[in-house]
C-alpha cells in the first residue's frame, strides 16, 4: 500500500468538478483517507512549492495557488503514486493522453486543476505538510 497527496487546483474548485475528480479516483479503486477544503497563505503555497523557487514561474505559480480555496487530498493504494499520476495527466495539458483529468479540465500549462506527488520521498513531504498522522483514517 503507498499513499500519495493529491491537490484540486483553484481552477478545479472554482469549475465545480471536486467531485467529478473523486470520482474517477474511486472508480480506479483509489481510496481517500485524508480530506480538506483551505486557502493557502502565500507563505504556505511558497513552502509547498519550495523546490521550484528557482523557476521562472514560481511567483505565478504560487499567486495562483493562494487565488481561491483549494482541496487536499491523501490517497491510498497499490502503485498509488504512478496511478494518481497518470489519471492526471501531463503536465501542459496539451500533452496530455486522452480522458485525463488535465486534457480533460485544464486550460493552461499552469492552472492545470489538479496537484499529485511524484516520488515516495515527495509524497511523504507533502502529505506531512497538509495532514497531521491522526487527520488520515486508513
Ligand atoms: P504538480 O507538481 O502540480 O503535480 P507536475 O509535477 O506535473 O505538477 P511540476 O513540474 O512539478 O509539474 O510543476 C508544478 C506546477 O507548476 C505545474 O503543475 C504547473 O501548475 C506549474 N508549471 C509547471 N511548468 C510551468 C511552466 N512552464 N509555466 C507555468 N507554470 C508551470
Ligand atoms: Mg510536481
Amino acid at each position: 500500500m503507498e499513499r500519495t497527496l493529491s491537490l484540486i487546483k483553484p481552477d478545479g474548485v472554482a469549475k465545480n468538478i471536486i467531485g467529478e475528480i473523486i470520482k474517477r479516483f474511486e472508480t480506479a479503486g483509489i481510496k481517500v483517507v485524508a480530506m480538506k477544503k483551505l486557502h493557502l497563505s502565500q507563505k504556505q503555497a511558497e513552502g509547498f512549492y519550495a523546490v521550484h523557487k528557482e523557476r521562472p514561474f514560481f511567483k505565478s505559480l504560487t499567486d495562483f495557488m493562494t487565488s481561491g480555496p483549494i482541496v487536499a487530498m491523501v490517497l491510498e493504494g497499490d502503485d498509488v503514486i504512478a496511478k494518481n499520476r497518470k489519471l492526471m495527466g501531463a503536465t501542459n495539458f496539451k500533452n496530455a493522453e486522452e480522458g485525463t483529468i488535465r486534457r480533460d479540465y485544464a486550460t493552461d500549462i499552469e492552472k492545470n486543476v489538479v496537484h499529485g506527488s511524484d516520488a515516495p520521498e515527495t509524497a511523504a513531504f507533502e502529505i506531512a505538510y497538509f495532514f497531521s498522522t491522526m487527520e488520515i483514517v486508513g
